[in-house]
């Protein structure tokens, strides 16, 4: 027999095998709302132009191609980590907070849950909002934790589940590691209120919960990078110590150029540089270290203040036209069309995806009569809808729910 005759064939991955099927189909009509890739107007990717500028500069300067720290571009680390807890903040725990590059958002939480995994001195169980990103569980399983749930999605209102939310928390075992989705939370688009993040807060501190951010679409849910920061920022006035996943992939349009970080709040410069000590030894035999070139982008954009204020236009703009786009779809389902569903969730949910509410069957029927691809729990990226063809998406909805 063959070495390898053991080897069972596996599942295509749910959300890039939609991506497949759309590529091999042939009508001018198709849609691909699978994978959370932002385009423009036109449909196409888009490089941000804050991007194209920062390259340039890169390019002249004639940089070299020497390796990085096994935690990456020191300068990039520190604009990220401000970025994400604030200039207040990242200055008053100045020296607290552990921080490394890491391989976009995914390299942050595999990095974090394997840190936790070797240093949690409690139970190694992370806790997923139910529904989660389909790539959470496997990331940390192969991490070496286990995963659970808590409830979040309420599939009546289209809405958060906040009580069933936090009697989970009250009830999961007292010092777990709970995943929280920042901002824009993926598949359903349903973030907390303020006041209910509040009540999240005093929860998981009442249980001396540990919290694992993910934030992987700071500036893409309201179009304003710190107020999609507020949860986090929230927990650590609060006093939690968090861990935090951040990507580039969205909210610079890096997606292949792999760039993230993942930081923890830690209690003390020495409990810092302990704890960075450890990322280093996980990180060495993972990948040895980062990648340079989406770092050295980033920081440019991040530092120059000509830079960094084109960019926040261009995030809000992104923000915006994902908006435009909800507004122009519910529109064409209640008004042209007349559907008789509620579709107010369309515009009650943010960020880049929509969790329609579409059953498989419907999802199966919209797919194989209209051309429109998505997964198979409903969510659709709003960011693959343009003006020419929300009125076809509507119709298209609009029949497969009749
Ligand atoms: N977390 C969530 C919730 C996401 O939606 C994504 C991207 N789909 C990521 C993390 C990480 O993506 P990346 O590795 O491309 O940064």
């Amino acid at each position: 027999v063959s070495t390898w005759a053991n080897v069972q064939q596996g599942p295509p991955d749910a959300i890039l095998g939609v991506t497949e099927a759309f590529k091999a189909d042939k009508d001018p009509r198709k849609m691909n709302l699978g994978v959370g890739a932002y385009r423009d107007d036109q449909g196409k990717p888009y490089v941000l132009s804050c991007v194209r500028k920062a390259e340039e500069r890169i390019l002249s300067n004639l940089m070299d191609k020497e390796y990085l720290g096994i935690t990456g571009l020191p300068a990039f680390v520190k604009q990220a980590v401000k970025l994400a807890y604030g200039d207040e903040l990242a200055a008053s725990l100045n020296g607290q907070i552990a921080a490394t590059q890491s391989i976009s958002g995914t390299g942050a939480l595999r990095v974090g849950g394997a840190f936790l995994s070797r240093f949690y001195p409690h139970h190694k169980k992370i806790y997923l909002p139910t529904p989660s990103w389909g790539n959470h569980t496997p990331i940390f399983r192969d991490a070496g934790l286990e995963v659970g749930q808590y409830r979040y999605f309420d599939k009546q209102t289209n809405g958060l589940d906040i009580n069933g939310m936090l009697e989970d928390l009250k009830n999961i075992p007292a010092q777990s590691i709970v995943l929280l989705h920042a901002c824009a939370h993926n598949p359903t688009g349903v973030d907390p209120t303020p006041a209910q993040w509040n009540q999240i807060s005093e929860t998981i501190k009442e249980r001396d919960h540990f919290a694992f951010f993910d934030m992987a679409y700071q500036g893409f849910a309201s179009g304003d990078i710190n107020r999609d920061a507020q949860a986090v920022r929230q927990f650590v006035r609060e006093g939690h110590r968090v861990a935090l996943a951040q990507s580039f992939a969205k909210n610079i349009g890096l997606y292949g150029e792999r760039v993230g970080a993942f930081s923890l709040v830690c209690d003390s410069p020495k409990e810092k540089a302990a704890t960075e000590s450890q990322l280093k030894i996980l990180i060495r035999p993972m990948y040895s270290n980062p990648p340079m070139n989406g770092a050295r982008i980033v920081n440019e954009v991040l530092q120059d203040p000509k830079l960094h204020s084109e960019w926040l236009t261009e995030v809000k703009g992104m923000a915006d036209r994902i908006i435009t786009m909800r507004t122009k779809l519910r529109g064409h389902l209640e008004n042209d069309f007349g559907s008789k569903h509620s579709w107010n969730h369309i515009t009650d949910q943010i960020g880049m995806f929509c969790f329609t509410g579409l059953t498989p069957d419907q999802v199966a029927k919209i797919t194989s009569e209209f051309h429109v691809y998505l997964t198979k729990d409903g969510r659709i990226s709003m960011a693959g809808i343009s003006s020419n063809n929300v009125k076809y998406l509507a119709e298209a909805m609009h029949e497969v729910t009749r």
